[in-house]
């Protein structure tokens, strides 16, 4: 039987963790069959041991830098073919990192053959028609701070260290989505290695079918070497991050609400929710806030502004990686870190409050079980971008409004707990489910709800992530990977 077939149909596929001692002196086998077949000189195999091997099987959360038989980093587009090929023939399960963020194991490791995109880090800005080739091994920050060079940037993620690949297969929100859509909106080409091995452009006009599937679809379709994407003119912008202790938990939910009444594309606010489960079980917000211009119009933050803060890195007229900086995630150090996520429709200060108790509770009950902190975090951005853009993409299935994350992650050491730390977050989330069903803050209408892929746990189904696109994103993966390649790497699975 094939690894894919024993897998099964659930949506979300789970590589292979535990790899016998078998299979695992096989995949070492696949591992030197891959090397010797690279063409590119500057294609190369790292071994479990070496510093590279370290650094490039390394996650986000340690809970998905998975023990893979080889890290194979190639560095042509044939090279990526050559590697589809023989995992094929060999029916070995694999993994493909982009920036390493995504926090599900299997998504993007592997006990197989993992394969790291770190080679393809090209930047090339057009100026004749405003796009840019970007690679896909790239994060957005190296993206951002080229681009700046030429006073323009792209539409990608809000955080330091996040992948080009991962972010822009699934949707991608950015801090220009209210001016300029999500990342899906703003690719006009890809360089496609098919699942069987083949090189393609992919473009509105060749390969219509497959250009919209790639714009939300995932790791379904075979592997992305290079984005094509538009730029903006982009001038120094005005923000940073506000720092305030838990008691200033209302005056918070009132500069949100404030917030969430104003239409103006340019700004934008993230506020995280953080607890602590030491003893102390110290609890603090956080808030960035954004404007695209080098100073925020009169008024605009000052109910945040005026909340007494413990830090404040706000300043005018700074470049946008600075600004990023300034609430650069923590590296985790070597922590496990499993999330959750349930889309609403908007922000209530009923809703607010109380994820904020669900998620103390949280950490109430998991410090027992080597969990150190529970966050919570949301988005209220204006949707205009968002709705402006006529774009037919595969992710979201419809426009007619904005799903905002409510979003939620633990920080845990032990792997023992897996199992109990993703219990009591898929609880959290039906929590806050259920809450913003009875306040009317979630779609009633089954055919109207969709969750983003980028937090969505094991049990969300393809159906709660894509509605009406699965048919024809199936219809599509029938077509393009007959023979379900691209089911030997984790991740949620069409087929
Ligand atoms: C700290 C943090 C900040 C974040 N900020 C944002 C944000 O601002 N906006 C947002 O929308 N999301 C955000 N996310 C979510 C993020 O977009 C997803 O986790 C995304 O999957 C990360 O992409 P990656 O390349 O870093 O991840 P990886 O784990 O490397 O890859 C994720 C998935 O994409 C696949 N993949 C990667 N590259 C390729 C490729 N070239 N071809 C085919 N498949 C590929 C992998 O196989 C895997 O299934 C954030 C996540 C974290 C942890």
């Amino acid at each position: 039987m094939s690894i894919s077939s024993a897998l099964g149909n659930a949506s979300f596929i789970h590589d292979v963790p535990f790899a016998s001692q078998n299979l695992a002196a096989n995949f070492t086998a696949v591992c030197d069959q891959i090397a010797s077949q690279f063409t590119s000189p500057e294609s190369v195999v790292y071994w479990p041991g070496s510093e590279d091997y370290a650094l490039a099987t390394e996650h986000w959360s340690l809970a998905s830098s998975l023990p893979a038989a080889c890290s194979v980093a190639p560095s042509s587009p044939e090279d990526v073919g050559e590697i589809l090929r023989i995992v094929y023939a060999t029916s070995t399960p694999f993994g493909v990192k982009g920036g390493g963020h995504n926090t599900l194991p299997g998504a993007s490791g592997t006990a197989g053959v993992h394969i790291t995109m770190q080679n393809f880090d090209d930047i090339v800005y057009q100026e004749d028609n405003e796009t840019a080739y970007i690679g896909s091994g790239l994060a957005w920050d190296q993206v951002y701070s080229e681009l700046q060079q030429h006073n323009r940037v792209a539409v990608g993620g809000r955080a330091i260290g996040v992948g080009v690949g991962g972010l822009s297969l699934i949707g991608g929100f950015s801090w220009l989505t209210p001016e300029r859509g999500l990342a899906v909106d703003n690719i006009v080409g890809y360089q496609l290695v098919l699942p069987n091995g083949d090189l393609t452009d992919v473009t509105a006009d060749e390969n219509s079918d497959l250009f919209w599937a790639l714009k939300g679809g995932g790791n379904n379709f075979g592997i992305v070497t290079r984005f094509t994407v538009k730029v903006y003119e982009q001038g120094p912008i005005w923000g940073g991050l506000m720092t305030y202790a838990i008691s200033e938990l209302e005056l918070v939910i009132d500069a949100v609400m404030a917030f969430n009444e104003g239409q103006d594309p340019k700004a934008g606010v993230l506020a995280g929710f953080h607890v602590e489960t030491s003893s102390t079980g110290q609890a603090f917000i956080l808030a960035a806030l954004y404007y695209n211009a080098p100073n925020a119009p009169a008024g605009m933050f000052d109910d945040f502004l005026a909340i007494p803060a413990v830090g404040n890195t706000v300043l005018p007229a700074r470049g946008f990686v600075s600004f990023l900086g300034t609430y650069a995630t923590p590296k985790r150090a070597g922590q496990r870190i499993f999330a959750e996520n349930v889309n609403v429709l908007g922000y209530t200060p009923d809703l607010i409050r109380h994820i904020y108790s669900e998620i103390q509770a949280a950490a109430d009950k998991l410090g027992a079980f080597s969990v150190t902190g529970v966050d919570a975090t949301i988005l209220p951005l204006q949707d205009t971008g968002f709705k402006s853009k006529a774009l037919d993409t595969a992710w979201p299935p419809h426009r007619e409004f904005m799903a905002l994350p409510a979003y939620v992650e633990a920080q845990f050491n032990d792997a023992a707990q897996d199992s109990v730390v993703r219990a009591e977050l898929q609880q959290l989330r039906e929590s806050i489910l259920q809450k913003a069903l009875e306040e009317g803050q979630y779609p009633h209408e089954t055919a109207l709800r969709y969750e983003y892929m980028c937090s969505a746990g094991p049990a969300v189904t393809l159906d709660e992530i894509y509605g009406p696109s699965v048919a024809r994103l199936r219809q599509i993966k029938l077509q393009v990977d007959p023979k379900n390649i691209m089911g030997l790497a984790g991740g949620h699975k069409l087929i």
